[in-house]
């Protein structure tokens, strides 16, 4: 991004400020008003002062490909084109340069575990449902970036062959609701689907995974709550990135589920320039544990078209677990994993404290870096 005309920190503030303080509260608050007036072209921000109109054309370009599409709410966390959440919604040139890249549109081959379109069952007691096609904030590091464009053979997925294929398959124990952004659905259609699950004796338990806490968190409403808590056990999974996302607005959407007795936990994606340090992963998972919402998962960021840009190397991820083992609380600590080729599933990257053990002994090597020998018990 050119920064030629890059604002000062206190325009900035006051841009953002006029963003929120043009807006009745009631509106701001509304999350209708929110997607309604949603920026869903480049050319929208041209209110904020940070682009000159050659970064316009360029951004429109990258967005003809990968559409943008922010929330008023989630735009006005930004405070320049280079802050974590901007790097988030903004169409950067890099993702539309194929030419070094091996990335493919779908690495973990998505496609050949979908029994009917838009189901992947490729664990044997978890499926994962597609339910919307749409979301608040089209996420530029997004592992379903493939998805966005219409002529993707998983848009448009009927439900009910979902709902048949799950019938059918009594080892589902575990539905996830994907997308897209489940969320998204009306209250209605969200309503129907979680009965229809329910309705399902090996169903034991529904998730739901959403960025709405973080991109839109007016959408958590009490009257959301109340349904979603009819159909408990409801787990839902969402997708803070770093700590400056976890805003009065988003802490209360994730109060509002909790107190609904619905456990929130949190998917992490590392990004290259976003949250790949150590301060920064220890910040953002001390922030959810305050919020009540458990750090799961830390994702190290797949070879996805067009998300290039955003990858660290493996032993990047590696080191930031390795740091914070020890040094932050359990109940803080997300698992490290990398979705594997070739549908080879989820990895846990776990630095080993175990360095070897035979008949009589082990060897630890403490998170503060002491070896200790660990006796085994006479005779086991
Ligand atoms: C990640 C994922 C799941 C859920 O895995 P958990 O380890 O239980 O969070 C299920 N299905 C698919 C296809 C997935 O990618
Ligand atoms: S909310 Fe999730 S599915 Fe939607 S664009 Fe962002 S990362 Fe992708």
């Amino acid at each position: 991004m050119k920064t030629t005309r890059q604002i000062k920190k206190t325009e900035h503030s006051e841009k953002e400020k006029n963003l929120r303080q043009e807006v009745r509260p009631e509106h701001w608050n509304d999350w209708r008003w929110q997607t309604a007036n949603s920026f869903r072209s480049p050319s929208d921000l041209l209110f904020m002062g940070w682009f000159t109109r050659d970064d316009i054309v360029e951004m429109e370009s990258v967005a003809r490909i990968y559409p943008m599409r922010v929330t008023p709410y989630y735009a006005s966390l930004a405070s320049g084109p280079g802050h974590p959440v901007a790097k988030q919604f903004l169409p950067a040139k890099q993702e539309i340069d194929f030419s070094l890249s091996g990335s493919v549109d779908d690495p973990l081959m998505e496609r050949n575990y979908m029994p009917v379109p838009g189901l992947i069952h490729r664990y044997p007691d978890r499926a994962l449902c597609m339910v919307s096609q749409t979301c608040a904030v089209r996420c530029r590091h997004c592992n379903r970036k493939r998805t966005w464009r219409g002529s993707c053979p998983e848009t448009g997925p009927d439900f009910r062959k979902m709902l048949d294929y799950i019938r059918g398959t009594k080892g589902i124990r575990e539905v996830i609701l994907s997308g897209g952004d489940p969320l998204m659905n009306t209250l209605e259609t969200l309503a129907r689907q979680l009965e229809a699950l329910r309705n399902i004796r090996h169903v034991e338990v529904i998730r739901i995974g959403t960025r709405l806490p973080v991109t839109l968190p007016m959408r958590i409403t009490e009257r959301l709550c109340r349904m979603l808590s009819s159909y408990r056990p409801l787990w839902v999974n969402t997708h803070f990135n770093h700590p400056c996302e976890i805003t009065p607005e988003a802490s209360r959407a994730c109060e509002l589920l909790c107190m609904a007795g619905i456990p929130v936990s949190n998917q992490a994606v590392l990004l290259k320039g976003i949250n790949d340090s150590v301060e920064t992963i220890r910040e953002l998972c001390q922030g959810l544990q305050r919020i009540s919402v458990r750090p799961y998962y830390l994702f190290h960021c797949d070879a996805v078209r067009g998300t290039d840009h955003f990858r660290t190397h493996l032993s990047k991820g590696v080191h930031i677990i390795q740091a914070l083992w020890g040094t932050m609380g359990g109940l803080c600590m997300p698992n490290f994993v990398v979705d594997l080729p070739e549908g080879g599933g989820k990895a846990m990257v776990v630095p080993s404290q175990l360095i070897d053990i035979d008949a009589g002994e082990a060897f630890f090597r403490t998170f503060d870096g002491k070896i200790i020998r660990y006796k085994s018990p006479e005779g086991s």
